[in-house]
């Protein structure tokens, strides 16, 4: 397929999957659209149980460098040669968009404002593209369209099903929204934070606001809360450690001279360890709690951790850099940013590379006037292909 040709059909491809944004877990239509798509292009899918998302399997010709009928058996070799996994993440998000695009979202309050309409097409085009050239191949390729990416557990449940077992290397994509189209931005080491999420409800005594003394007030504990909570990055966290406390979510009372009895406050916080993550949250429990005692108000401190941060093998990030620039494309490095990304999990049981693809949107992710340039989506596909590709031939070489 010509690049004209391949680049209009991806076009057309996504502009269906942003018109039909779908929710964590919920990406039924989603992974039926996509399910049909890899089906006429004669693509294998895996029976495993995921409720939405699947993951797709491109077999080549056993081992890189020689016929399949020259090679001796080998115990050591898996029997369908080196897997390569390449991901996509489905989802969308609670958000309305605000563009006036003629494809935008047909779903209310829901919108592909993370780029994942962009990820499912770039792997639908590299699978239409490895699929072409499948004898080729110096093993398998396993296409994850993965669900649920946006906090809702999807990596986890693509690794449970234990279809990554025999995985060798691992690529993903995602957008850049303040990248010119088709620029690549990739670094070795973390480029996703660590993510926790925290819950601090305050129980106290609620009653009339006229008689305050009456009472034991969680929203101004609360506020107390809130503000003593930012010494914590300022006075408590070195200046070299990239850290960030965001509340996020405040809840209490119904009316205007009511004094609740109860107050909610959540929020989130980023790292790039663990144990500094963990620090995070043990000193604002600490705050929360004795805040709350301070005042007479029962404190409940929960938090838990979304995902750990990104780390990106050096040897394999300098592949893929490597691979791009022969391509042609402009590659820069990627500055480490706050966000989360459940890639994270594979790369704990897999190397692998998370790199980046602009998409020049007037807006940032998670905006609800993002727009990806269509531009680059050929060009992701073709990087994906090759990386697939080439990550096998040198697998293949290893074992060999
Ligand atoms: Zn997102
Ligand atoms: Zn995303």
């Amino acid at each position: 397929m010509n690049t004209d040709a391949l680049q209009s059909q991806l076009e057309s491809y996504f502009k269906w999957f942003h018109r039909h944004p779908e929710l964590s877990n919920d990406e039924h239509e989603t992974t039926a659209r996509i399910r049909e798509i890899l089906t006429g292009a004669g693509v294998e899918i895996l029976n495993i149980p995921l409720k939405t998302g699947l993951v797709a399997r491109i077999r080549g010709a056993r081992g890189s460098s020689a016929p399949a009928e020259s090679k001796a058996e080998s115990h050591s070799s898996p029997p369908d040669g080196p897997v390569v996994a390449l991901r996509s993440d489905i989802d969308a998000l609670p958000v309305t968009e605000i563009s006036c695009l003629d494809y935008a979202s047909e779903q209310s309050g829901v919108m592909h404002a993370c780029g994942h309409d962009f990820h499912i097409t770039a792997l639908l085009g590299t699978a239409l593209l490895l699929q072409a050239e499948k004898e080729n191949l110096g093993g398998t390729i396993k296409l994850i369209f993965q669900p649920a990416e946006e906090g809702g557990g999807g990596a986890q449940q693509v690794l449970d099903t234990g279809v990554l077992d025999d995985t060798a290397e691992i690529y993903g994509l995602h957008t850049a929204a303040e990248n010119k189209a088709g620029v690549i931005a990739v670094s070795p080491g973390p480029s996703h934070a660590a993510v926790g999420a925290f819950r601090i409800l305050l129980r106290g005594v609620g009653g009339h606001a006229a008689y305050p003394h009456l009472c034991k007030d969680p929203i101004v504990a609360g506020a107390q809360i809130i503000n003593a909570a930012q010494t914590i990055i300022s006075r408590n966290t070195s200046p070299f450690d990239q850290a960030v406390l965001s509340f996020t979510h405040t809840e209490a009372g119904s009316n205007w001279n009511v004094i609740p009895p109860e107050a909610l406050l959540e929020g989130t916080t980023r790292a790039f360890s663990v144990e500094k993550l963990t620090g995070l949250n043990e000193q604002l429990k600490h705050i929360a709690v004795h805040t709350g005692e301070v005042n007479g108000i029962a404190v409940e401190y929960e938090w838990h951790m979304n995902t750990i941060s990104t780390n990106n093998d050096p040897a394999l990030t300098a592949f893929v850099s490597e691979t791009a620039k022969a391509m042609g494309y402009r590659v820069q490095p990627r500055l480490p940013g706050m966000g989360g990304e459940d890639f994270a999990l594979y790369q704990q049981r897999i190397p692998g590379v998370f790199w980046t693809i602009g998409v020049g949107s007037p807006q940032a992710l998670h905006h609800p006037g993002f727009i990806a340039d269509t531009a680059a989506l050929s060009a992701a596909s073709r990087l994906m292909a090759a990386l697939g590709k080439e990550a096998l031939r040198r697998l293949g070489a290893i074992i060999l």
